[in-house]
Order: structure tokens, then C-alpha cells, then sequence
């Protein structure tokens, strides 16, 4: 599996396609698929391939908007959050 960041170019030819309202609606929607067949799947009313179906369109949706806010400014917060992390499974 490729980088989420692997596909920039796509990422800027979809925001200049759709534009960036566009895209975080998408993300919003992506999310709720994402979330919805989770609660399907504890249900039994869908298989795991559904599941990786949605979490792809969520990957994608996660790569757009690194690319839109900065890859920098969200590699900071991520790494902020995983020291936090750490420091979690760290204490008793
Ligand atoms: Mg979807």
C-alpha cells in the first residue's frame, strides 16, 4: 500500500475540480459512511471487505486534507500526539 501522500497530484486536481468547500464536505460524508458500516459490521450486516471499501474512501479523504492544511503543520500535531501516547502506556 502507497503513502497517503503519495497521491498529491491527485489530491490538487481534485481540489481544483470540486474545490475545497467540496472537499471537506466530502471528508465529512466519507467519515459518516466509515462510521455507519462500522456500527453495520457489530451488527452483522456487513463483511470486513465492506468496511476496507470505506476505509479506503476515508484514506483518501485523510491524504486531501493533509495536503490541503500542510503536511508539516499535521505532522507536528501528529507527533504530538504520539508522545502523549507513549507517556500514557508509560505510567502505571
Ligand atoms: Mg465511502
Amino acid at each position: 500500500m502507497q503513502s497517503l501522500m503519495a497521491y498529491r497530484e491527485l489530491y490538487q486536481a481534485t481540489l481544483q475540480k470540486w474545490g475545497v468547500e467540496a472537499q471537506y464536505d466530502q471528508a465529512v460524508e466519507e467519515c459518516a459512511e466509515l462510521i455507519a458500516t462500522l456500527k453495520h459490521l457489530r451488527r452483522g450486516r456487513v463483511d470486513e471487505t465492506a468496511v476496507a471499501d470505506e476505509l479506503a474512501d476515508v484514506f483518501l479523504m485523510v491524504g486531501q486534507l493533509i495536503y490541503m492544511l500542510g503536511e508539516e503543520r499535521v505532522a507536528a500535531a501528529v507527533d504530538r500526539k504520539i508522545l502523549r501516547l507513549r507517556e500514557l502506556l508509560a505510567s502505571p
